[in-house]
């Protein structure tokens, strides 16, 4: 496994094994996995390939046979009478077990509500067959059970939200209350695991809650995992004790480095977070033995268990034991099964407790478990690896972790994105766009002093509903008497806001002050502009909770989509600053002698902003920002139903320092001022964002010179989506569910890339939709004040109501395999509602919905699910869940949309990442949050000029001409 290359497709193609069941489709992948393999590896497997395309049937079986075989040695059986066959062997050689039961991840109440039953059936069973067995130490037995079960938190709830401790504990307390009562009645011994960082302060809140309950209180056998690659361990260790001692009984912790080291790096990195774990291995391990003290010298109230397969961590534990007096049977070492083999044996024969983890369930669903564990046997810092395939030498064993932190570079606590805000002379060719830039994070509610400002912020916004907000037109507030109502769309009697309505008067108004200073600020230098841009970012950072807020009442948003929202706009800000002062500058065109050629941008004009409300401020913001830093001024028209986060940004952007008339901002009736303002012979551009009818009339009838208009106007038109998605017929389950769910009713289907047509193979149609029909019945429906909503309200009335129609067309079509019932009668709910037997031609699988509809449709093959995928007049997003490369490379050729995703949500669009926009009926092909959107709103000029002078000509020409830039130096 010392090929990366091979090791990674090694590790894929045993992921996506078990959902294999034709030989044909087995040969099929291992080809498409190992072709390209240019090492020691690739004959084998170009010969085993080979001659499986012969005889695939047996090919194939005998694949998952030794897969499995390799499987078995990592999980100790495939149900609890299997298991038992292991668990006997190991008393007979004096090792204990905890046992953890294998299986996919959860997505739904029912498939919790199976975990739990599994784990209460094989706890009774476990207990039933060990009857009889005795400690193998024979002292302090009481401490600890024969039958040790360990449970995994996540699997017990599937709406599991980090921002929502209370609901999570509300949920997961009735489940575990039964599997921990039977426990104590059978002296076992019951551990929560820890998963992944989102998790894990609720895990410890749950545990600290349900052990303090009286019926609990007084329960020694009870245990909690601490990850020492965590930079919270220590505190939250301390933490624990302080609760154990407050609470008077006994409790175990089982002290581990942690398995999710890539997954919490990868994840915090994509958001912006601040990484949680220790960014070196022997920090990690430093960490481990900082932590073992502290375990040991709190021994009274405390039972250690430590689980490491590293000796000098062991060796570490066990002489610290020996110094403070604690005798070897009372703490235990845990390692996993089928691994460390001699280490625990070692450890048996000096006397020391050993328990095995043990994982029970079949082997080949069992396979992302023993990928990770096969991962963690070949990492390269991995002490497995170290001691058992590379004969490293004892004394480097065991050598102190501190020693190898000397001299280190200091660990990073913060991202590692390797942004450069200030490139110098521009980004090179070999730099990714998107590289140049550090995207602003989002909020991580899985602090509680998050949870806390957010709903702080709410109580506050609360507060400031009702208020009313003028127009800005050349700087000053103008109120015109007539205002618009902005309402609550979870409580349609509560107003928001009423804004001031500007009718045809502000419109002319509003144009002549953008005209007027247009040019003044085009004259403005890049370096201001682009500074103006930072300011407003800045400004929205200090206030991003109160914003959400105000999302959350005006649009009906989650928290943490509103937060998203909030995080788009300010990249929006940040990103098209720094891609103005790459781009703005006159650039040599190319070198020739006695010549010189640039060639830089000017702005156009005017420009008219028209916004949609579904993201309310990203959008409305982005193409703002880009209108003002590339030099246009701006009349900006938010959507009506939200008018009040239109007014935030022109306050934003007024206390940021926009000179007078520069942005306007204009709310009133689309129909009627953006209209007018879009017939305008006076408007350069337009930035539209919105639907399709209103993006084909202004395309239409920007398309018309008027009399006296000295321009031609350039329109940047997004519009909306039908967008598909296809599972594949080997796709990962686990994340396609989890991801179409989101995709399809994340926000309530009101993003303009949810799916809204899933495209199922029918080879798994049935364990899909049986999947995915009780994720969507587990989804949290309700008023998104509430923090980890996923469904809220739509938008509006007329919302409300077309979406409503559309069901009633998909009544009429299709079949309606599920509707929610249970959603709150005040207030837009529309329930989530999915449709199947659909077919391409229906209106519901072609037209846009925006709303929490979902069309399943049903293919023979990828060939008719691409074809169906294509077949809207639409071009937007797309989504794509497959485990196979070929077909993966298939996708990505011939999936028609502006955006493709493969094997994610196909929502949630990154800037700088994911230059967002589509084309067909969805778009022009601009692409937002891109390197080249800001040429949308620019003119491109050249200059030449001869430099000869009687033939002599000055021999460097420098790339870029600071003295040519416009407007000149003074
Ligand atoms: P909408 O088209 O009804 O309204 C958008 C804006 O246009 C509003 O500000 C509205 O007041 C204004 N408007 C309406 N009539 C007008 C007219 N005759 N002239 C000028 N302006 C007029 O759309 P919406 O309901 O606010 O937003 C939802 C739509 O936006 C969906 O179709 C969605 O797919 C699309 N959308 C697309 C993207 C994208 O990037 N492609 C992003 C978000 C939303």
């Amino acid at each position: 496994m010392r090929d990366e290359h091979f090791k990674v497709q090694m590790f894929r193609f045993v992921d996506v094994l078990a959902s294999l069941h034709r030989g044909g489709e087995i040969v099929r992948h291992l080809d498409e996995y190992f072709t390209d393999m240019r090492n020691g590896f690739a004959p084998l497997v170009r010969t085993g390939v080979q001659a499986a395309k012969i005889v695939p049937w047996i090919s194939g079986q005998l694949l998952r046979w030794n897969v499995s075989g390799m499987a078995r040695q990592f999980i100790a059986g495939k149900n609890p009478h299997d298991v038992m066959k292991t668990l006997r062997k190991r008393r007979a050689k004096n090792i204990g077990f905890t046992v953890d039961l294998l299986g996919e991840a959860v997505v739904s109440e029912r498939e919790a509500t199976e975990y739990a039953a599994r784990c209460l059936e094989l706890l009774e069973y476990l207990a039933g067959e060990t009857q009889g067995w005795i400690d193998q130490l024979g002292k302090n037995s009481e401490l600890f059970p024969v039958v040790n079960l360990s449970v995994k938190i996540s699997a017990l709830y599937s709406q599991m939200n980090p921002a929502d401790p209370a609901d999570a504990t509300a949920h997961l307390a009735p489940k575990l209350r039964p599997i921990l009562r039977r426990a104590r009645e059978l002296g076992a011994f019951v551990n929560f695991d820890m998963e992944s960082y989102a998790h894990k302060n609720i895990t410890l809140e749950l545990f600290k809650t349900l052990f303090t309950e009286t019926e609990f209180h007084d329960w020694p056998h009870v245990g909690i995992v601490i990850q020492a690659y965590l930079r919270d361990a220590e505190a939250d260790l301390f933490d624990l004790i302080d609760w154990g001692r407050a609470r008077g009984t006994r409790f175990t912790v089982r002290l581990v480095k942690g398995a999710y080291w890539d997954y919490e790096k990868i994840k915090s990195s994509q958001n912006g977070w601040n990484i949680p774990v220790y960014l070196q291995k022997p920090e990690s391990d430093v960490n481990f033995e900082l932590l073992t003290r502290i375990l040991l010298e709190n021994e009274k109230n405390v039972t250690s268990a430590f689980g490491s397969h590293n000796v000098r961590s062991i060796a570490h534990a066990q002489a610290l034991a020996d110094q403070l007096g604690i005798d070897r049977s009372r703490f235990e070492f845990q390692l996993l099964y089928g691994m460390a083999g001699p280490i625990k044996r070692a450890l048996v024969e000096m006397g020391y407790r050993v328990r095995e983890y043990c994982p029970v369930g079949e082997l080949l669903p069992g396979m992302s478990y023993l990928v990770r564990r096969l991962l963690e046997n070949t990492s390269n810092e991995g002490f497995l690896r170290a001691k058992f395939s590379e004969n490293v030498s004892e004394q480097q064993l065991l050598r102190d972790p501190r020693e190898l932190l000397n001299g280190a570079a200091a660990p990073s606590a913060t991202s590692v994105t390797t942004g450069d805000r200030q490139l110098p002379d521009g980004a090179s060719v070999d730099v990714p766009p998107g590289d140049t830039y550090e995207n602003a994070s989002l909020v991580n509610f899985v602090y509680k002093e998050n949870q806390e400002q957010m709903r702080a912020a709410l109580r506050q916004m609360r507060t400031q509903l009702g208020k009313k907000y003028p127009l800005v037109i050349n700087g000053e507030k103008i109120w015109t008497g007539k205002t618009i109502a902005s309402f609550n769309p979870s409580s349609p009697k509560e107003i928001v806001g009423h804004v001031t309505e500007a009718g045809i008067p502000e419109a002319e108004h509003a144009l002549e002050a953008a005209r007027s200073a247009s040019k003044q600020w085009s004259r403005t230098t890049i370096e201001e502009r682009a500074r103006l841009l930072e300011r407003a970012a800045a400004i929205m950072e200090r206030r991003r909770y109160e914003l959400s807020a105000l999302e959350v009442f005006e649009v009906g948003k989650p928290w943490a989509e509103a937060d998203g929202d909030i995080r788009e706009a300010m990249d929006f800000c940040l990103f098209y600053a720094q891609q103005m002062r790459l781009i703005g500058r006159p650039r040599l065109t190319q070198h020739v002698p006695g010549e010189e050629s640039y060639q830089h941008y000017w702005p156009r004009g005017v420009a008219l902003i028209v916004a949609p409300w579904n993201f309310p401020m990203a959008i409305l913001c982005g193409m703002t920002s880009a209108a003002l830093v590339t030099g246009n001024t701006a009349i900006i028209k938010p959507a009506e139903q939200a008018a009040v986060i239109g007014a935030m940004l022109m306050e934003i952007f007024a206390e940021a320092g926009v000179p007078p008339g520069v942005l306007n901002f204009l709310p009133g009736k689309g129909s009627i001022i953006g209209a007018h303002l879009v017939d305008h012979k006076d408007v350069n551009l337009i930035a539209f964002t919105g639907s399709r009818e209103v993006g084909l009339r202004i395309w239409e009838s920007a398309g018309q010179t008027r009399p006296g208009q000295l321009q031609l106007k350039h329109v940047v038109c997004e519009m909306g989506g039908k967008n598909g998605v296809i599972i594949d017929s080997d796709a990962d389950l686990d994340e396609a569910i989890v991801d179409s769910i989101y995709s399809a009713f994340g926000y309530q289907g009101q993003k303009c890339s949810a799916c809204s047509r899933l495209i199922v193979l029918e080879e798994n149609y049935r364990r899909v939709m049986q999947r995915l029909l009780s994720a969507a019945a587990s989804l949290r429906v309700g008023n998104p004040e509430e923090p980890g909503m996923t469904v809220g309200p739509v938008i509006d009335k007329t919302a409300y109501d077309r979406i409503q129609e559309y069901i009633e067309i998909g009544k009429s079509e299709a079949t309606l395999a599920f509707q929610r019932k249970d959603v709150p009668a005040e207030g837009y709910f529309v329930p989530p509602t999915i449709f199947v037997d659909v077919t391409p031609e229906m209106r519901i699988a072609r037209e846009e919905i925006f709303g929490p509809v979902l069309s399943v449709i049903k293919v023979r093959d990828l060939d008719e699910a691409i074809e169906v995928a294509n077949s809207t007049d639409y071009a937007l997003t797309a989504g794509f869940f497959s485990r196979s490369p070929g077909n993966i490379e298939r996708a990505k050729a011939e999936i028609v949309a502006g955006n493709v995703y493969i094997n994610r949500s196909c929502t949630g669009a990154v800037v700088g990442r994911h230059p967002f926009g589509g084309f067909k009926m969805s778009g022009g092909g601009t692409k937002a949050g891109g390197a080249d959107y800001l040429l949308q709103f620019l003119l491109p000029r050249v200059v030449t000029e001869n430099i000869t002078r009687h033939g002599f000509a000055p021999e460097e020409t420098p790339q870029y001409r600071e003295e040519f830039l416009w407007p000149p130096k003074r």
